[in-house]
């Protein structure tokens, strides 16, 4: 599982780059490595074709000598499948867009491609990216490689079950709530959620347009530092993207130790239902932080306890407002009637159950007599969560606290409780609201019991804006003081 510490994707890029490998072979191993995971169920499509196509390529250019600016150089990448892939599809997990092909690459894509990068197939998700699970896929659920038996997380569930299996060393996700970060804790990978606006959505399908960001992911804090170094900066196609500059984000990392750094430890997130081996992860973590010389500091986060609340108000009002394009006329799938309104019906009878609920809880809290009430008042708290985040960082650097309060669950165990799925989401949902960065890294294993097997815990670092390279820093040196399995 730790095959990432022995090189991982800049090692491989640069035997790639130096002629020690190549890119068809690093192509061909990653589709053995597919095909010998294939009972998780990681993956919705293969671009065999293409990317052998692609591979032959990056290998021309090195032959050709013009290799050295090739980041990525013949690295094999899975892509949640929300994110477009010129001719290929993007089904969204949906039966919505079973057959939708994208005749363009997100920003994203091409950005990996001009680094080299080999797009090898496209991941599973939970329909739309809405869900914690994997478990709302129109095409069924995502295995975890620790325990076939449970979920893989989500909605990005897919993506991470690749890297973390080994089949890939990097993947993107996307985040709207904490989407590639609970996977990342649930499977034992980094999960990277950048500061709003810092990667181009431009090809992301829409979820919560206020929300939504692409997300990397990697087995070693440094390789999801440098696929987000790859993907992050401005764009002209996507108007909330940030002309801030990008920086070096993954070499030298190791450079600077804590010492002096002031981090945050939040008594909102060390609550109630807190499974205790999260808890003691976290004060382990904390504790060789301190060990390291950072000064450990209380914060408050008061308004921590309304961010599922909100989330789930701010959330399901943009949906609703995005999901109103799959009409059968635009896009997709369309289910024939004998006139237009039974042809929307029939054709949006085809969203599962999670999402039908959205879209009318969405419709609802966004219709007039009740806009003030709901929308308008979960706007206004997610200032307020904001403002926490503003205060806490005029005293320290960064925030650590657990990613989710449980480990891994069982698929079905609360395939049927919308609620309990949710509160899945309660610490990560506030960076989100907030546009802040955050990552989660792997931090031992819960012991096993009768009952459970010992499964990966994730531990979280928020940052404020834009601070990205902080986080993989303090992330890094916890990665190396972390307990190997
Ligand atoms: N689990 C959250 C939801 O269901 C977050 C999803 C996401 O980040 N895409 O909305």
């Amino acid at each position: 599982m730790s095959a990432g510490r022995f090189g991982g994707a800049a090692g491989l890029a640069a035997s790639v780059r130096g002629g020690e490998t190549t890119a068809a072979a690093s192509v061909e191993a990653a589709f053995e490595r597919i095909r010998a995971a294939d009972g998780l169920h990681a993956f919705l499509s293969l671009r065999e074709e293409a990317a052998r196509s692609e591979a032959a390529e990056v290998d021309r250019r090195v032959a050709r000598g013009s290799g050295a600016d090739l980041p990525l150089a013949g690295v094999p990448v899975a892509v949640k499948d929300n994110i477009a892939v010129a001719g290929g599809p993007t089904t969204c997990g949906s039966r919505l867009l079973e057959t939708f092909v994208p005749p363009f690459d997100a920003t994203a894509i091409a950005r990996l491609r001009e680094a080299g990068a080999i797009v090898v197939g496209k991941t599973n998700l939970d329909e739309f990216a809405m869900g914690s699970s994997t478990e709302n896929s129109a095409f069924g659920p995502t295995r975890n490689p620790h325990d076939p038996t449970r979920v893989a997380g989500g909605s990005s569930g897919g993506s991470v079950a690749a890297v973390a299996a080994g089949c890939v060393p990097l993947g993107l996700g996307s985040e709207t709530g904490g989407s590639v970060r609970q996977p990342a804790a649930f499977c034992g990978a980094v999960g990277v959620k950048p500061t709003y606006g810092r990667v181009s959505r431009f090809g992301l399908v829409a979820f919560g347009s206020s929300l939504d960001q692409i997300g990397t992911i990697g087995r070693t804090v440094e390789d999801a530092a440098l696929v987000l170094s790859v993907v992050a900066g401005s764009d002209p196609r996507d108007s909330t993207s940030s002309p801030e500059p990008v920086g070096e984000l993954a070499a030298g990392l190791e450079d600077r130790e804590p010492a002096g750094l002031r981090i945050g430890w939040p008594a909102e997130y060390f609550g109630e239902g807190l499974d205790p081996a999260i808890l003691a992860a976290c004060e382990e973590a904390r504790d060789r932080l301190a060990d390291g010389g950072a000064e450990i500091v209380d914060v408050s986060l008061p308004h921590s306890p309304y961010g599922i609340a909100v989330y789930y108000t701010v959330a399901i009002a943009e949906a609703s407002s995005n999901l109103a394009r799959y009409d059968g006329v635009r896009y997709g799938l369309r289910v024939p009637a004998g006139d237009l309104s039974s042809m929307y019906l029939k054709t949006r009878a085809a969203f599962g159950a999670e999402l039908k609920r959205r879209i009318m809880l969405g419709t609802y809290v966004l219709s007039a007599g009740y806009y003030e009430a709901f929308y308008g008042k979960g706007t206004a708290v997610r200032a307020r969560i904001r403002g926490d985040f503003e205060r806490a960082f005029e005293q320290v650097d960064a925030i650590l606290s657990p990613t989710t309060p449980t480990p891994a669950f069982p698929i079905g165990e609360k395939a049927d409780d919308p609620l309990a799925m949710y509160l899945n989401d309660i610490y990560t949902v506030s960076a989100n609201l907030a546009g802040i960065p955050a990552i989660s890294l792997p931090w031992g294993r819960t012991p096993a019991t009768v009952d459970r097997p010992a499964l990966p815990i994730g531990i979280q670092l928020m940052g404020p804006d834009f601070l990205e390279r902080r986080l993989f820093e303090i992330g890094r040196f916890l990665e190396l003081q972390a307990p190997t399995e």
